[in-house]
């Protein structure tokens, strides 16, 4: 990245912090270079006053060409975990900590490629107002980068997934895969028991907010 680009989102937040005014701000946000390659901003989406939010990386492909989050395969395998945990998706708030799609374009196909720490820096403030505004009872990091961004480099998912962890963000906090690793595995087998863990690790929301 040049030096003289920008990279912060917040001169590009509404004086107004309801959801609609964020959402509509976000799409024309240009606090960094991811905006370039994009199709559109994708923002999270849900209830203003949902239980839970899910946080993920970033839109996909089919995210960044609809306009919302998590509508593509990893967003079905989303649905499948909430689904089995007894989480109804239309009473959370689902999001990401990149709001623009990165990628790299391989032929005709575009390859999505992890956000370096300076663009998760600079989307921040989108993410932070969310979390003001839906003030969610329970939060629930989507994979590394989501973790890392919310708890910290140091925070290693592989050893923490599915705990309830000691965070300020929310009163719960947990983490675990992104949905999508589930679709990365090579066969029937892996892909079955990571579906079956990431059902498990939405369990213990569920639970947590029940009781
Ligand atoms: S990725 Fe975030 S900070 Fe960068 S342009 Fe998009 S909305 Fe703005």
């Amino acid at each position: 990245m040049d030096v003289a680009e920008p990279n912060d989102a917040t001169p590009f937040l509404p004086k107004q912090r309801t959801l609609s005014a964020l959402r509509e701000a976000a799409a024309g946000c240009r606090g960094c270079h991811l905006w370039q390659g994009a199709t559109q901003t994708v923002f999270g989406e849900g209830l203003k006053r949902a239980r839970v939010m899910f946080v993920g990386e970033q839109p996909g492909d089919k995210e960044d060409l609809a306009g919302k989050p998590f509508v593509g395969p990893a967003g079905k395998e989303l649905d499948k975990g909430l689904e089995a945990a007894g989480i109804p998706r239309d009473q959370a708030y689902v999001t990401n900590v990149v709001k623009h799609f990165k990628f790299e374009e391989r032929g005709r196909r575009r390859i999505h490629q992890t956000p370096k720490r300076f663009e998760i820096d600079a989307c921040r403030p989108w993410l932070e107002e969310e979390l003001r505004v839906v003030g969610p009872e329970a939060l629930v990091l989507l994979g590394a980068t989501a973790a890392k961004a919310l708890m910290g480099s140091s925070f290693r998912l592989t050893h923490h997934r599915g705990e309830l962890l000691d965070s300020e963000v929310a009163p719960i906090v947990t983490a675990t895969i992104h949905p999508s690793a589930i679709l990365r595995q090579q066969d029937d087998e892996s892909r079955y028991a990571e579906r079956e863990a990431f059902a498990d690790d939405l369990r213990v929301v569920a639970k947590a907010i029940a009781s």
